[in-house]
């Protein structure tokens, strides 16, 4: 019998259950799915295949010091499945748990129910995979990322040839794509590593302060991000080594909040497993119905950075060059997308998804609503461009590094976007549409009706955290 390990987003040699007990019996062949489609799904984009890349490489160099190495399968879930059956008739098949958008769950799922029992799936992220309750779930993750790292697969002795392609001979079929995308995040376990290390000792230093510049955040976050939806680190990992160090270290407030967060990620991812339809449904259904229609035009110059609002378009430019940028300008464009200009989130959130590298469903559709005001359990809350403008760039010079042709331009007039003919004509009215979308989400916000539903929202998805675990 041979062991058949399928990587999807968990690109790592060590701490990884797949990889692991596929490899027990020394005799394992370890495949990577590209499915193209997959990669133009919602939210999907090339950077994020680059990124994923750079994670397979690091990973099959480190595979074949112990006898084995990476095959790419081309197609679908599906022709996976065909091909296994052809192949093999004596195989058992490991994967990680991914909790990923529609077009990845469905094929998935199809391939798990036709192996049923010559198939295991390995958990992820102490998500609770079967028997969701959310009264328990912190202490259930808190029992995962205490439990012992997973060590380093077994040599393989397999030496079976497939007709399956090699990663690199892969990869050079498809880099050209990769052109032209030069300033994302680097991917592979190597990187990771030197960003927790450098984040720990040193980067971290007043992060609960900077992380809310776009221009300091840089530095002072992590960025572990994109590590984190591709694998090359699991959180299990992070967590661990933090707290091995915050003893021995300063800025233990600043270490603290970042651990806060390794929480976060998992609750977040935990919402979409436990109800994939938030990909499409507002977390309150009643919110479906208030943004019925929308605009291409406008929702073009948002993802263009073509607003007139100098902060806001700084931010979108930042974002399509590095792939990335902090929490606080993420909310802020999105609450200009949906209060200031109106539009369904499900119409402009896969156009951001595609923007960030490291593009995590679960956290991503999740923050995307609770910035949309349409979760019912979280206060909605409309972020003012000038004011953001102001406290994170009170010289302007940020924004005029991203916008040259303001670079005269008093920041009192860029911060107030008052610009006449030096720039693009404002899209909308700040004020007029602040109130429009503050009057309508409160208005809805006040029935009975609304209230039994947020209920129901706050006992399948609302954080118990509170009341049952300590944080440190
Ligand atoms: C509209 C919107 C969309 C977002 N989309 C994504 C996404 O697709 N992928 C993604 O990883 N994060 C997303 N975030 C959350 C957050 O902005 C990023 O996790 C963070 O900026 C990543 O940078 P970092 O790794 O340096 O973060 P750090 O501040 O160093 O945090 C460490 C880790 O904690 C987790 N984390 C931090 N903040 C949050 C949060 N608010 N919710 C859940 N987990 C969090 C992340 O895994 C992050 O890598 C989104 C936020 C908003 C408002």
């Amino acid at each position: 019998m041979i062991d058949i390990v399928v990587l999807n987003r968990n690109l790592r040699l060590h701490d990884n259950a797949a990889l692991y007990y596929g490899s027990l019996n020394s005799n394992y062949i370890v495949i990577h799915l590209y499915d193209k489609n997959y990669w133009k799904a919602n939210g999907k984009s090339v950077r994020q295949l680059k990124f994923s890349y750079e994670c397979l490489q690091e990973l099959d160099d480190s595979l074949k010091k112990i006898g084995s190495e990476i095959n790419i399968f081309e197609g679908s879930f599906d022709d996976l499945k065909k091909w296994i059956k052809v192949n093999f008739n004596d195989c058992f098949i490991h994967i990680n748990h991914c909790t990923d958008i529609d077009y990845f769950r469905k094929g998935f799922e199809k391939f798990k129910h036709t192996f049923g029992d010559m198939l295991k799936v390995y958990d992820d992220y102490g998500l609770q995979l079967t028997n969701f309750d959310r009264d328990t779930w912190s202490k259930n993750w808190n029992h995962v990322m205490h439990s012992s790292l997973i060590g380093a697969p077994k040599i393989n002795k397999n030496s079976a040839e497939t007709n399956l392609i090699k990663f690199n001979e892969h990869k050079n079929k498809i880099k050209s794509k990769f052109t032209n995308i030069e300033h994302i995040q680097k991917g592979g376990t190597s990187v990771a590593n030197e960003l927790l290390e450098s984040f720990l000792n040193e980067r971290c230093e007043d992060y609960r302060i900077k992380m809310s510049s776009p221009s300091l955040s840089e530095d002072s976050c992590s960025r572990l991000s994109p590590h984190f939806t591709y694998g090359s680190i699991s959180i299990r990992q992070v967590y661990q080594r933090l707290n091995e160090l915050i003893p021995l270290l300063d800025n233990k407030k600043d270490l603290y909040s970042f651990k806060k967060r390794l929480y976060w990620h998992c609750h977040f991812v935990q919402k979409l497993h436990t109800e994939p339809e938030l990909e499409f449904n507002s977390m309150h259904r009643m919110c479906d119905e208030l943004r019925t229609e929308h605009d291409n035009e406008m929702i073009d110059k948002w993802i263009k950075g073509e607003t007139g609002f100098p902060f806001l378009d700084a931010c979108m430019k930042f974002l399509k060059i590095s792939g990335w940028i902090n929490f606080r300008m993420r909310a802020m464009i999105m609450s200009f997308a949906s209060y200031n200009m109106w539009q369904p989130w499900q119409k402009t959130s896969p156009l951001l998804a595609e923007l960030f590298t490291d593009y995590e469903p679960g956290i991503h559709i999740s923050q995307v609503q609770m910035q949309s005001g349409v979760t019912g359990i979280n206060l909605p809350r409309i972020y003012s461009i000038p004011k953001q403008s102001m406290d994170q760039d009170p010289s302007g010079e940020w924004i005029k590094n991203l916008l040259p042709q303001l670079k005269n331009v008093e920041p009192k007039l860029i911060h107030s976007a008052e610009l006449n003919d030096a720039y693009l004509p404002q899209i909308v009215d700040l004020k007029v549409s602040a109130k429009f979308a503050r009057d309508k989400v409160w208005g809805i916000r006040k029935s009975k009706e609304f209230k039994e539903e947020a209920r129901r929202v706050y006992l399948k998805h609302g954080s118990r955290r509170k009341r049952n675990v300590k944080t440190n």
